[in-house]
């Protein structure tokens, strides 16, 4: 007889019951990354930093900024899974050297570390740095790869993939939990619909479904509008909904020089653009009665 009595796009009574019952249960998550850094409370965190670990010299200028707009949270992979195969002369992953990298960043800045594990076999090296494992849109149902991560115990982003109705995306965090990791931080990073407005935009942001997440569940939502809309003029105006909408923190791509970005020129914001953002966010932030430092 056919268990899926009822498949359904979207969450049913039936799954929050059977399907997805520990991810949707009514304890509030806080995800606590240090002393003073959690998701799910007050405070909106941000994770800001180049898409990848491309030289000290870049993540040291990028550390550099975050401080001075007390930013406690940097990203960067070091191991990148690319659309396309063919890559410019100027990319090259760092791997390992890139984790050493954030390593001296993580000591000069005391900034925790967010780097996302494309495969098992670089896990263990990420694991050594990164605060936050960050588990990417492609992967989101790549069980194998969700297990391994979660036996590390450490706080996880899970990543939305861009095909992926909320049910599949919290089916794929009760497999974390499962797995034994309850650290789970859920993001949204847009989703494909057949168009996006302009040739350079590549994914819809998909903010309804921050208030749809609050509805059933207690787990912190964050969202990240860079990899959504892929064109840096429209991020500050999707960061500021993104934190008008209920999230619980925001991953944006910031470069000091975008145009030389290795991967994504159009995407990431330039240090002025991000520090401005910044101050208009606090203000969105402090009319919902949330806060950002
Ligand atoms: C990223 O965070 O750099 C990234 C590639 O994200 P996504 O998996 O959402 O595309
Ligand atoms: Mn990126």
């Amino acid at each position: 007889m056919l268990n899926n009595k009822e498949p359904t796009k979207d969450v049913s009574k039936d799954d929050i019951k059977n399907k997805i019952p520990q991810i949707t249960s009514s304890l509030n998550r806080v995800i606590k990354i240090s002393k003073n850094i959690s998701f799910g409370k007050k405070n909106i965190p941000i994770i800001a930093g180049p898409n990848g670990v491309e030289s000290e010299k870049l993540m040291h200028k990028v550390a550099k900024n975050l401080v001075k707009n007390k930013v406690q949270i940097i990203r960067g992979h070091s191991y990148k899974p690319l659309t396309f195969p063919y890559r410019s002369k100027q990319y090259f992953e760092t791997q390992d050297k890139g984790m050493d990298i954030m390593d001296s960043i993580k000591k000069s800045y005391g900034l925790k570390v967010v780097t996302e594990v494309t495969e098992i076999r670089y896990l263990e090296r990420i694991n050594k740095t990164a605060d936050i494992l960050q588990i990417g849109s492609r992967n989101m149902q790549n069980f194998e790869l969700l297990r391994e991560i979660a036996k590390c115990n450490k706080p996880i982003i899970l990543k939305r993939h861009f095909g992926s109705s909320l049910r599949d995306f919290l089916g794929a965090a009760e497999h974390l939990i499962v797995f034994g990791n309850k650290k789970i931080i859920l993001c949204e990073r847009g989703v494909s619909i057949p168009h996006t407005h302009k040739e350079t935009s590549r994914f819809a942001l998909d903010l309804q479904i921050v208030p749809a997440i609050k509805e059933i569940c207690k787990y912190p939502v964050i969202v990240d509008p860079s990899h959504a809309c892929f064109w840096a003029k429209w991020v500050p105006s999707l960061t500021l909904a993104s934190v008008a909408s209920g999230c619980d923190g925001l991953i944006i791509e910031m470069h000091p020089n975008p145009k030389k970005s290795a991967v994504d020129p159009l995407q990431p914001l330039n240090f002025k653009e991000f520090n401005s953002l910044r101050l208009k966010l606090k203000k969105i932030a402090k009319s919902i009665n949330r806060n950002i430092f």
